[in-house]
């Protein structure tokens, strides 16, 4: 059988995908190598303007989050409150709530290959080989369609983070609903996620700077900052993985393959925020390919127009890190910068 569409990563980016999938009608195959629920690292912050893409119900929230709190050089705070609350969520639970609103479950199949077969793409997967008309790279950082076109993300974040469970009354306390950024670290930087009876504590340094993450984590729990937050808090969990640094990649499609989410590179450098950007580029993707199948137009500069439109190719700023971040005067600076910003809001 030959799909119409196989989107590979059921992550954000590829439900996402997905669901627009459903809404047109379109055959597609869905193939994950984990099996959900599945957890993927990260601290759930969700920005208000995830609720323009989907409902998010009660039950699938774990706080809500009322802004943002950058704290920099020497001992400046900026506060940035949303219009309207974001939330902060568990990713095992958000993740495997947008897969049940799906149509077509994800198939348990991890790809290792994509070859050009003329027509169609043959996919060599674990479980089986699969073949579709087009495809949506969704695989994440680790991407096999990214490799496949050939395109390399110019920088890439080591993260790595702890989670500590502590009663609620107390993470109210102390964090309240605000996620907290921290640039008080060279070449990178830091966060607190305050969860509903938890929180999560990481940070992400620039790959290239070999940095001793774990050693570099356990000396900003020690901040004066953190220590305070996590008296009596007890480490439940520990996780690292890679987060694109440099926004969207210069190269997103080739053929009749489009990248999307981490695969492509959406990724806000200055936060490490992606989840809304995965979705976002998941359903541009998924639209594209569906009017591609029955009309072929130039794909890249197509997907390029529409990621533009929806303003995801501002997210490109390959030096933000090493503009913004490379010691304490440039982080200085770049908090005077987000004060006058937040001044003028
Ligand atoms: C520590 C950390 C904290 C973060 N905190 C936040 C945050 O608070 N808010 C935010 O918005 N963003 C955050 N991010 C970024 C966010 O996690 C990602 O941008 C987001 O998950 C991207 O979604 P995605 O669907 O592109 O990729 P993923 O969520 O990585 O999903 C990719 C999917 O593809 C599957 N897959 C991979 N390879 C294959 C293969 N070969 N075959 C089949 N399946 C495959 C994986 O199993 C996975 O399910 C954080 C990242 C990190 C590392």
């Amino acid at each position: 059988m030959i799909h119409d569409i196989a989107i590979i990563g059921a992550g954000p980016a590829g439900a996402m995908a997905a669901s627009k999938l459903d809404e047109l009608g379109v055959d597609y195959i869905l193939l994950d190598k984990a099996e959900f629920p599945r957890n993927k690292p990260c601290a759930g912050v969700l920005s208000p303007k995830i609720h323009s893409l989907v409902q998010i119900p009660e039950e699938v929230i774990d706080r809500k989050l009322v802004g943002y709190r950058v704290h920099g050089p020497p001992d400046a705070i900026v506060e940035s409150k949303f219009p309207e609350p974001g939330c902060i969520v568990q990713r095992s639970i958000f993740d495997n709530y947008l897969i049940e609103r799906l149509k077509t479950k994800p198939v348990i199949n991890q790809a290792s290959e994509i070859k050009d077969e003329g027509e169609h793409y043959l996919i060599k997967g674990r479980t089986e080989d699969i073949k579709a008309r087009f495809i949506i790279g969704a695989d994440g950082t680790g991407s096999i369609a990214r490799k496949f076109i050939g395109s390399k993300s110019s920088k890439i974040a080591i993260s790595a983070q702890y989670e500590f469970s502590l009663d609620e009354e107390k993470v109210s306390q102390r964090v309240g609903n605000w996620f907290e950024v921290f640039y008080l670290m060279e070449y990178g930087y830091g966060w607190l996620s305050p969860m509903k009876d938890g929180m999560k504590i990481g940070i992400g340094i620039l790959a290239d700077k070999k940095p001793d993450i774990w050693g570099m984590l356990d000396k900003f729990l020690d901040n004066s900052l953190i220590r305070p937050k996590i008296h009596q808090a007890t480490l439940i969990n520990k996780e690292a993985h890679s987060i694109p640094m440099s926004g969207p990649l210069d190269t997103l499609s080739s053929g009749r393959i489009l990248l999307t989410g981490d695969a492509g590179g959406f990724v806000y450098p200055g936060t490490g925020e992606g989840i809304y950007y995965a979705m976002k580029s998941g359903q541009i993707a998924a639209e594209l390919a569906y009017e591609n199948l029955a009309n072929q137009t130039n794909l890249d500069d197509e997907y390029n127009k529409r990621l533009e439109a929806a303003g995801l190719l501002s997210l490109r700023d390959a030096d933000f890190i090493e503009k913004n971040l490379a010691s304490p005067e440039h982080a200085e600076r770049y908090i005077k910068k987000l004060k006058f910003l937040a001044s003028r809001s």
